[in-house]
């Protein structure tokens, strides 16, 4: 058996082994041409492929018609059933799916001998990636996880990977991956207090503001969690997340300020999550809102997505195709900020984007990067605020931003196709996949650029019809 972790560095034609009976691949959607295109050069060596993860999730029917089988949500009993039948299902493949979210995972201890290959590759900060939970029990509407039932791992295993780390590491770096970490905060905050000596490893998590309140924050401190991820997501919606109820604008601003900066005098790295392009803003305010919020709050680090339709993710991009307002991006453009894939309702495109790259360049200004130096504690968080402003994230995307505006204007293939008139792909798009898929480009399977952008609300009415029937 082989395991090979791709973190977009490493060759995969000399990393990957030849004489393989059955490949799984698990792959987030910006990686699904990656995927499609190793299915494709491993069935022409006679594997059966597997797809499983969020991408297999967001959109069965395509990645069904390049692999053999593809995996909702997955246990041992789903892997038995492949690993039972293993073979060819071609032209299209078959779609499995467990009724839920398996009750156990293997643990750090386990799954060592990957985690630490995986590791080995990271230059600076080995974080070490562990599952508390699953699922989340708030219903944004957006998001993947609202419709996954909340269920806490074991906490036994949890207890005793901590430990295990601590016989690894001098000082172990561990990044929470669940959904909303702390949902259960003091079973889990005691479970770590009982596992490792307090302050012995350091954590990051992502928490929603409404879970980091003051009493929460000192427990977090006394257990060295060095950063957390909250979404803001916006100033005009989903309250419930922030624990700003129905305060809206300017008021909603002032409130989650004031909480980030609590936040910040307990914990040394924030990021505060935004999405743009929502329904429910329109012209120059939500964006001007969240210049004041930076203005007044510069240690926090602002991560900016794109509003994105995931397929079948969430029960929201089912209004999105209904509306007909979801484009056919290319999977490889679905990373948040590649491509908006869904036609935002109160603004034309050249509108938003002015909004768009006018608040990166604000974020990101000489003045917002300096400030946020000073206003961050710890020699880590202010370089990797540093470091991340002037990286492709920051000062990257801004320049990104700038060529699809410049191109709504001057390139003719580029309004058609934002515009829906033409679903002709841009040459600017397709030579990014060439470059980026670089050798694999040339497995990449025929027709493989385009999906069904509609595929989900189809399902979903055939559905209907055969209930009639
Ligand atoms: S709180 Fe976060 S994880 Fe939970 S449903 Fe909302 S966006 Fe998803």
């Amino acid at each position: 058996m082989a395991f090979v972790c791709y973190t977009g560095f490493e060759d995969l034609l000399t990393e990957l082994p030849d004489n393989v009976d059955v490949v799984f691949i698990g792959a987030f959607t910006e990686a699904a041409h990656t995927a499609y295109a190793l299915s494709n050069l491993f069935r022409g060596r006679g594997a059966i492929t597997v797809i499983g993860g969020p991408h297999a999730r967001c959109y069965p029917e395509d990645a069904a018609r390049y692999f053999d089988y593809v995996l909702g949500f997955t246990d041992k009993g789903t892997l038995r059933d492949v690993l039972r039948d293993r073979s060819q299902h071609r032209p299209a493949g078959v779609q499995l799916a467990a009724s839920q979210q398996p009750r156990t995972l293997p643990g750090v201890r386990e799954r060592w001998q990957f985690i630490d290959s995986t590791l080995r590759k990271a230059p600076l900060l080995k974080m070490v990636p562990m599952l508390g939970s699953l699922g989340c029990p708030y219903t944004c509407a957006f998001c993947i996880d609202s419709t996954v039932p909340y269920q806490p791992m074991d906490f036994e295993v949890l207890r005793e990977d901590l430990r295990f780390l601590l016989t690894r590491f001098k000082r172990p770096l561990v990044a929470w991956h669940d959904p909303n970490f702390g949902v259960r905060f003091d079973d889990y905050l005691d479970m770590i207090e009982d596992a490792v000596p307090s302050g012995s490893i350091d954590f990051v998590a992502e928490s929603s503001l409404s879970l980091l309140s003051e009493p929460h924050l000192k427990r977090l401190r006394r257990n060295s969690f060095k950063g957390v991820l909250p979404g803001i997501e916006s100033w005009f919606a989903l309250g419930g997340k922030s624990k700003t109820g129905a305060l809206v604008g300017m008021a909603k601003v002032r409130q989650v300020s004031e909480h980030v900066n609590l936040i910040l005098q307990y914990i040394p790295y924030i990021q505060t999550n935004f999405v743009l392009g929502l329904d429910t803003d329109e012209g120059a305010e939500p964006f001007e809102l969240t210049k004041r919020f930076l203005d007044m709050t510069p240690g926090a680090f602002p991560a900016y997505s794109l509003l994105s339709a995931f397929g079948r993710a969430a029960p929201l991009n089912l209004d999105y195709q209904r509306s007909n307002r979801v484009l056919p991006f290319p999977f490889h453009f679905l990373n948040n900020n590649g491509a908006m894939n869904v036609k935002p309702a109160n603004y034309s495109w050249q509108a938003l984007y002015d909004q768009i790259i006018d608040l990166t360049r604000y974020s990101f200004s000489t003045r917002a990067i300096f400030r946020r130096f000073l206003a961050t504690q710890g020699v880590t968080a202010r370089w990797m605020n540093l470091v991340r402003a002037v990286s492709t994230e920051g000062f990257g995307r801004a320049r990104y931003h700038r060529e699809i505006r410049n191109r709504l204007d001057h390139d003719p293939q580029f309004p058609p196709y934002f515009e829906q008139e033409s679903g002709v792909l841009p040459q600017f798009y397709k030579n990014i996949v060439r470059q980026d898929l670089g050798p694999l480009m040339e497995w990449l399977p025929d027709g493989a650029l385009y999906h069904d952008p509609n595929a989900y609300l189809k399902s979903e009415r055939s559905k209907d019809v055969v209930a009639l029937v």
